[in-house]
């Protein structure tokens, strides 16, 4: 082969490789955390949480209810006890206790929105706690798969190492050095019909006479790739 085309052949090994590298990172990153799994994961506390939040407050008025019922048996039972005598007196108590009962009734229909609330909140947790079940059981029988495919790479990563490292070897030094200054990404082109096939411009006709006659290294006055005929 010819020192350009020794470049090129690097070249397509250098990309392969950089393929595979990211392949490799995206399969290892989601056998370690698989975002799915994740989502599913912090669905589920979010939902709990509320759960949670619900039942304190359910708590929390369960117990209002209880000393706000306490206090209405306690003032329903001194109205009926005979010993308030003065009619203004009663009448203020027999308000008083009108008063509480509405407002028990109140607390009371709040609560049963409250444990209607409950009721759909764990609801919600049992779907969250299924679907991470599903996420998860997804995650493990991709596994499998996932692993044999990174075994692949792994394997194919070494022997495009192996085998890009041999061929950089065989290129003449000035080669190896008119490759590495070249600034512009992927730093070799191929020609086709005359044209770069990088930045398409056309190839003078001293340069496709050199590439033909072709052992130096002639490159792209536009995009100053290394050229090599396709
Ligand atoms: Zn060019």
């Amino acid at each position: 082969m010819k020192p350009a085309q020794l470049l090129l052949a690097y070249q397509r090994l250098i990309e392969r490789e950089r393929e595979l590298r990211d392949d490799i990172e995206r399969v290892e990153s989601l056998l370690s955390v698989n975002p799915d799994v994740v989502a599913a994961e912090e669905a589920l506390a979010n939902v709990r949480a509320e759960q949670q939040a619900l039942q304190l407050r359910l708590r929390e008025s369960d117990r209002e209810r209880e000393s706000h019922r306490t206090r209405l048996r306690s003032r329903e039972k001194e109205l009926m006890s005979g010993r308030i005598r003065s009619p203004s007196e009663l009448m203020q108590m027999s308000e008083e206790v009108k008063h509480l009962k509405a407002s028990f009734e109140e607390k009371e229909e709040a609560e049963l929105h409250l444990m209607e609330e409950g009721e759909l909140a764990e609801a919600a947790v049992l779907e969250s706690a299924e679907r991470l079940d599903e996420a998860r059981t997804r995650a493990t029988s991709d596994e499998p798969t996932l692993r044999h495919d990174l075994a692949s790479w792994q394997t194919e990563l070494e022997a495009v190492q192996a085998d890009s490292a041999g061929i950089w070897a065989q290129v003449p030094l000035a080669a190896q050095n008119a490759y590495l200054r070249v600034r512009a990404h992927p730093p070799v082109a191929e020609v086709d019909r005359n044209q770069c096939l990088a930045c398409h411009v056309t190839v003078t006709s001293s340069g496709m006479q050199a590439l033909r006659k072709g052992d130096g290294i002639v490159t792209c006055e536009n995009c100053s790739r290394i050229l090599v005929m396709a």
